[in-house]
């Protein structure tokens, strides 16, 4: 599950290669053959709100709740802006994901 609208890619290559910007594909981590060939499902748009461990259940933004056997949670990090004066100006910018290309 992940609340990007894309299917898991190489963050990494987001600052290594600025042609893939035209073309997430090309840094996707799976293609969507070797998905379907494997039964796996990625769940996209999907923001995660809430997780029962008591209950295993997970809870969405958008109200769905889905039951689970075993989770693993691993959300990565958000860009963090150091305190230094500058470093707030409208021409400086964070980098996160393909929409902030
Ligand atoms: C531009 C850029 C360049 C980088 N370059 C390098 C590099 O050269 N070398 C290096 O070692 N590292 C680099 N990194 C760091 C590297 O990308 C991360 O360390 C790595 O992606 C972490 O992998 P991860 O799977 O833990 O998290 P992530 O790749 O961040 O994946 C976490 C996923 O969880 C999803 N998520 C988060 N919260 C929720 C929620 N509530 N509900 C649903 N989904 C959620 C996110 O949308 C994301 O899809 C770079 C990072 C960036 C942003």
């Amino acid at each position: 599950m992940t609340d990007e609208n894309t299917l898991p890619y190489d963050r990494t290559m987001l600052t290594k290669a600025i042609q893939y910007s035209s073309d997430i594909h090309k840094i996707e981590l799976r293609n969507e053959d070797f998905l379907k060939q494997f039964d796996i499902e990625i769940m996209k748009n999907q923001k995660v709100s809430f997780i029962d461990y008591d209950t295993n259940k997970i809870f969405t933004n958008d109200g769905s709740m889905i039951a689970y056997d075993k989770v693993l949670v691993a959300t990565g990090g958000t860009p963090v802006r150091p305190p230094i004066d500058g470093v707030s100006g409208n021409n400086i910018f964070t980098w996160r994901n393909v929409n902030d290309l």
